[in-house]
């Protein structure tokens, strides 16, 4: 949430479990861009080569290169890929587990923070109930909840999310009818340099345990609402903005002497004002503001997924509002702990953080 970050943290955010040595940034960026996942995005009015590349980190010949491209003139509303804001994903390749009637299928590997879907089918995929064992003993709301698959096409989907700052296996067990099936799925940390902010005492006091407590309750509450998916579409940017101050995961101390804390967010500097919209469809659940998170709006878009936009000067939106995807909710700000305007957007997975860059552009992570 504060905007304090080096070009190297956010090189190395983008690049992913790379060393980041200046020299073999280029290569790496280009080795990032023949290895991940490349995110889909269309072309809008204003948009350049040249500020498309320079938003994600990379030069205009290497985004030319990656879309086949011998022109460098673009049409709104043409498909390009761009390597992506978040860290190389891990393979997509899926292992698959069958009980009778049912298949399983979870990612081969996952990083601490990512979101993710088990993809469930077959006759019994329906009557199936999942619960992720390892989160017991966490601190996270209701751990080892029982859930229901969500119908989704053919499938029935369970969503789960890596808990950023663990990098013990995942265990999660389906069980349908009597039978029951338990498998482990290996946690890859996020190689991510520590800082230290070293807060002027202004600031800092607003993180005093106390002056958090009651701010914390207040939006942990919302965390515990299990509403029906809202969405139909992919999700999408908070902000007409790209470029990246504090990214996800990032390890931090604030004070001298203080715990490592995790960014739970990404933070997108913006002038003052800018619009923030909604990521998808879904209702607001709190609007208000807070010493902490400033101008805070959580949007819950069911199926336990909320957004959540901090640090905003104007909140547009009210408690019980109805949202849909890309409506103006607020304007970017530096109210509560903030050292600048940006926006600070989280998506949550039952109340955890995970890393929005899993989400953006697509209808389900992973
Ligand atoms: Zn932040």
């Amino acid at each position: 949430m504060i905007q304090a970050s080096t070009p190297s943290a956010r090189t190395t955010a983008r690049i992913g479990r790379t060393p980041f040595i200046r020299l073999q940034q280029a290569s790496l960026v280009i080795l990032a861009l023949l290895t991940s996942g490349a995110g889909a995005y269309t072309v809008k009015a204003g948009d350049t080569l040249y500020s498309l590349a320079r938003s994600q980190g990379i030069t205009v010949a290497e985004l030319m290169r990656l879309n086949g491209l011998s022109s460098t003139v673009l049409e709104v509303g043409q498909a390009l890929k761009l390597p992506g804001e978040g860290p190389v994903q891990p393979p997509v390749a899926a292992q698959t587990e069958q009980l009778v009637g049912l298949t399983v299928a979870s990612p081969a590997t996952l990083r601490m923070g990512d979101a993710f879907v088990l993809r469930l089918g077959g006759p019994r995929a329906a009557q199936a109930t999942v619960r992720f064992l390892s989160e017991v003993g966490e601190k996270v709301q209701l751990p080892g909840e029982a859930l229901q698959p969500v119908a989704f096409g053919n499938e029935f989907l369970v969503l789960g999310r890596a808990v950023l700052g663990k990098i013990t296996p995942l265990v999660y067990e389906v069980r349908v009818g009597a039978e029951r099936l338990q498998r482990t799925v290996e946690i890859t940390p996020r190689s991510q340099p520590l800082q230290r902010l070293n807060l002027p005492a202004a600031l800092s006091s607003k993180l005093e345990p106390a002056a958090r407590q009651a701010e914390d309750a207040v939006v942990e509450q919302t965390y515990l609402r299990r509403t029906p998916q809202a969405w139909s579409k992919p999700f999408q940017a908070a902000l007409n903005v790209r470029a990246q101050s504090t990214a996800f995961g990032q390890p931090r101390i604030y004070v001298a002497g203080g715990p490592v804390q995790y960014h739970y967010g990404i933070d997108y500097p913006a002038p003052a004002g800018t619009a923030v919209t909604a990521v998808n469809d879904g209702t607001v659940v709190l609007a208000q503001l807070f010493p902490v998170r400033g101008g805070l709006v959580v949007i819950d878009h069911g199926a336990g997924v909320s957004s959540l936009y901090f640090h905003q000067r104007k909140m547009l939106v009210g408690v019980g509002e109805r949202v849909q995807r890309g409506q103006k909710i607020g304007e970017v700000g530096s109210t509560g702990l903030s050292t600048g305007p940006h926006l600070h957007l989280e998506l949550r997975v039952r109340g955890t953080a995970t890393d929005p860059a899993s989400w953006i552009n697509r209808l389900w992570p992973q």
